[in-house]
């Protein structure tokens, strides 16, 4: 007997049909004699809707109301999928995040997991019950509903499964595995049987929306065995998260590069003329900080008349709070030129942890960019990782080039 988490996205829960699916096979696994605990995100459409709402009463909705409104869509499922459960003559329960006690801090909208208390699940699943917890929401020190980002629902999944120190989390969606990028923009991409927990954190930090980053995190920290799997499928092993590269060395022809992410949602700040001396970034990057602002990529150079140009890039939603909140204080103390900020980027990056025994990718990945026109404005790199900033409209093309030239197609 083990105990598995099963998390099921937007699209695996997006009807009565579907949710009927799903507690089909909650039901084979409680057959085989295992302990389910189910996480569910909203259905397919819902969390979109509920800030569509927020936003017609208010432009830029007051956060916390924000997550009591949003956190609605993942109350509904879990009722529904509870429902489902019990009419296959399956005992369930259903669990939001404040009844389970998933508590957060207070960071209204991407709040992060401090505690799970998991005493609940754990008798219950004891007597024998199916608990079907709310995805992608908490609760705060004073009782306030919280909600974990985009995609938090992932998170919820993997953490549930740290806590109760469950043998497996699966992560089912709309797609059988993690692949060498989305299918979706690439057809010919390639599922991956396995991939390492480094390389599913680049690619999930990176942009792929497979996971979400914190869940990934969660996995490695916990070493949580992950895997990802499609809801629409019977059967199929999906990919599994691995934490030995060696494992993946069983195969001469291992691909350097296992995936390819891109990302459309940051956006680029740009203060020109800054003085060129010591406190500068601080001056800039730490109001930014104090506003629970995260920054992504940095890049400074020094001019020749002792004034530097400072970019850097933000979630696009986040742009405008970060432009005027630097605003004064660019014309004033920090006395730089001007500052202007361009949200029609985007980020592509090539991820592999044969990277590190190689050289030369970075200049394969620039020539690859090169041949088609495509103009690099900024580029970050770590030991498995080369990201560049490209104009917004390129981004797809260059996505499908590199995937090429990096010879990661279905065989
Ligand atoms: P869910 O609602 O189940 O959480 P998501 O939409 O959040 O599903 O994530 C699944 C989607 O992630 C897929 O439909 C696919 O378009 C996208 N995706 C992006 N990158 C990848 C990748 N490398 N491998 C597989 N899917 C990817
Ligand atoms: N429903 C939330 C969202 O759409 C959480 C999730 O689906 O993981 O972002
Ligand atoms: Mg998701």
């Amino acid at each position: 007997m083990a105990l598995i988490v099963q998390k099921y996205g937007g699209t695996s829960v997006a009807n009565p049909e579907r949710i009927r699916n799903v507690a089909r096979r909650v039901a084979r696994y409680k057959a085989m004699g295992h302990q389910v605990v189910v996480v569910v995100s909203a259905m397919s459409g819902e969390t979109n809707r509920l800030i569509g709402l927020a936003k017609e009463i208010m432009p830029d909705p007051d956060p916390r109301e924000l997550d009591v409104m949003v956190s609605t869509g993942e109350q509904v499922t879990i009722g529904m999928t509870a429902l489902a459960l019990m009419e296959l003559g399956i005992k369930a329960k259903s669990y939001t995040g404040t009844q389970v006690k998933i508590l957060t801090d207070n960071a209204f909208n991407k709040a992060r997991i401090l505690n799970i208390d998991e005493h609940n699940l754990k008798s219950d699943l004891a007597d024998g019950y199916v608990c079907v917890v709310a995805g992608f929401q908490g609760v705060d020190a004073n009782g306030n509903i919280t909600t974990l980002g985009r995609g938090g629902s992932d998170t919820t999944g993997v953490a549930l499964a740290a806590a109760l120190g469950a043998d497996e989390c699966q992560i089912y969606t709309d797609v059988d595995g993690v692949y060498t990028t989305d299918p979706r923009l690439v057809p010919e991409a390639r599922r991956l049987d396995k991939i390492t927990f480094e390389e599913m954190l680049e690619l999930a930090s990176q942009g792929s929306k497979v996971l979400q980053i914190r869940s990934v995190e969660f996995a490695g920290k916990y070493k949580v065995k992950l895997r990802v799997l499609s809801s629409f499928d019977e059967d199929g092993d999906g990919t599994l998260i691995t934490f030995e590269e060696d494992s993946k060395d069983d195969s001469m022809e291992e691909p350097i590069i296992s995936g390819i992410a891109f990302n459309r949602d940051e956006a680029k700040i740009t203060i020109l003329g800054v003085p060129d001396k010591p406190g500068i970034a601080y001056q800039i990057l730490g109001p930014v900080a104090d506003a629970n602002i995260d920054v992504d990529m940095i890049i400074q150079n020094v001019g020749a008349d002792g004034t530097t140009d400072f970019t850097f890039t933000v979630h696009k939603n986040e742009m405008n709070k970060a432009l005027s909140l630097l605003r004064d204080k660019v014309q004033g103390h920090i006395q730089a030129r001007e500052i202007n900020g361009d949200d029609k980027i985007a980020k592509v990056s090539v991820v592999g942890v044969g990277m590190r025994s190689h050289v030369g990718i970075a200049s394969q990945m620039f020539r690859t960019l090169a041949e088609e026109g495509i103009n690099i404005q900024m580029i970050s790199t770590s030991e498995i990782k080369i990201a560049v900033v490209i104009d917004e409209k390129y981004m797809e093309l260059a996505v499908r080039v590199l995937h090429k030239a990096f010879e990661l197609e279905a065989k």
